[in-house]
């Protein structure tokens, strides 16, 4: 056996669970396709209060967000959050991987940048992966093979492990001179600009990032950068862009929806590669952390022999049945809330979110991260979303 484990993806999720197996004694390679780590860059940049407490990256903050600014289709602003109550972190993406990937290598793993597997086969005991590297082909073989490799995982259409169940495509430019809160993001919605979802206004230090989220089928034939420019250019909002430069622009998928077999024998998949994403946000980074958290004393006891592949098998399901039902519970939420409206229903939703009661109850309970609660709380308690209720408890049964 060369190593314990082999990762591929030197991603976030890719890093922080290579420095975790080393740290519970494997032996482990990383394999990155890219020459450096963090580029291209495909993310809004923000990182949940729990995912930033597991890798300690404080440094890598560049503004921390405390509220929103959440705007419907005509107009109506809610504003949400105070200052002493930090909600998520905008961070530098970039010094953000770099910094998890030094700490994998701190502990012990061994990295090959420019490399990625071009075939790979699983036995009872062992995967044999031959790896394409900047000097030729190389043969390794491991106890386990882990697929990190992000939304369009080669070791997932490998070994046939499923599909997300979505893939969103988000789309964002990064501008100088925007005018925002400091410390507050703005959300925006409607459907000329992010038809069932929302666009964002994110700030980042010196800069803003500017992005939009949807479905492909959703768009009507438009690109993503038509539906920000129409943001860019709305007669509400116009004024907040007008002094905007362009410093960077990126297009990427938001896979959501865990794939049917993230573990199979020997092979099991992570992060992006396994459809974490959240189905409300998008985040991909929170959920990456917690399922590698969950999953890495099973990988060890499994590779020590402690525990059968049956035994594996079960307690992964017992971790990653839960997910899946919050994963579906979130998105059917979203789409009573949100994707399912036209923007009539949307405004008449913002003008509930905008009483002060409502107002209350949104900062009392809400999370931008795990908005369930709050939604099912607003469900229960705010007359005017009975009907909702219908809607995504239906959702919920059926999706
Ligand atoms: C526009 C946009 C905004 C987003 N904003 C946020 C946000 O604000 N917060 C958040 O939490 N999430 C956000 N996300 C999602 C987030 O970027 C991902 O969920 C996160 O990067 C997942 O980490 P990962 O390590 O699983 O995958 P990735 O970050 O995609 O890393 C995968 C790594 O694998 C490498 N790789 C791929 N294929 C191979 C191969 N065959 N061989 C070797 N290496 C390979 C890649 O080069 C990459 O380094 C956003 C996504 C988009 C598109």
């Amino acid at each position: 056996m060369d190593y314990d484990f082999v990762v591929v993806g030197a991603g976030p999720v890719g890093s922080l669970l290579a420095r975790r197996l080393c740290e519970g004694g494997a032996s482990v390679l990383i394999i990155e396709e890219h020459a450096q780590i963090g580029r291209p860059f495909q993310c809004a940049g923000l990182v949940n209060p729990e995912a930033m407490e597991i890798v300690g990256l404080q440094d890598t903050v560049l503004t921390p967000i405390w509220g929103a600014r959440i705007h419907g289709p005509s107009g109506e602003v809610v504003s949400i959050g105070s200052p002493d109550t930090v909600r998520t972190w905008s961070v530098c993406r970039k010094l953000f991987d770099e910094s998890i990937l030094e700490s994998a290598l701190q502990s012990g793993a061994d990295l090959w940048l420019s490399s990625k597997p071009i075939s790979a086969e699983q036995d009872d005991d062992t995967v044999g992966i031959t790896i394409s590297t900047s000097t030729g082909n190389v043969d390794v073989r491991c106890s386990m093979l882990c697929g990190a490799d992000g939304a369009h995982s080669w070791v997932r259409r490998n070994f046939r492990m499923g599909r997300p169940k979505e893939m969103m495509i988000g789309f964002q430019v990064e501008v100088t001179g925007y005018i925002g809160e400091e410390g507050r993001l703005d959300m925006y919605t409607g459907s000329e600009i992010a038809p069932g979802f929302f666009a964002w206004a994110i700030p980042s230090g010196d800069t803003t990032r500017i992005g939009a989220w949807s479905k492909a089928d959703m768009l009507q034939g438009k690109s993503p950068e038509q539906l920000l420019d129409t943001l860019m250019k709305s007669r509400l909002w116009t004024r907040r862009f007008s002094g905007c430069r362009e410093v960077g622009r990126f297009c990427g998928p938001v896979p959501s929806g865990l794939v049917s077999r993230p573990l199979r024998g020997r092979v099991a998949l992570f992060g992006d590669a396994a459809g974490l994403c959240k189905p409300t946000t998008g985040g991909g980074i929170g959920p990456g952390f917690t399922h590698v958290e969950a999953l890495v004393p099973l990988l060890l006891q499994r590779t020590l022999g402690n525990l059968t592949q049956s035994g594996l098998e079960a307690r992964v399901s017992k971790i990653l049945d839960p997910m899946r039902k919050d994963q579906l519970r979130a998105r059917a939420l979203r789409d009573a809330f949100l994707t399912q409206m036209d923007d009539d229903e949307l405004d008449n939703v913002f003008s509930v979110w905008s009483k002060p009661d409502v107002i209350e109850l949104i900062n009392e309970v809400g999370e931008i991260e795990n908005p369930i609660p709050l939604g099912i709380r607003m469900l229960r308690e705010v007359p005017e979303f009975r009907t909702l209720a219908r809607r995504a408890v239906k959702a919920v049964l059926w999706g």
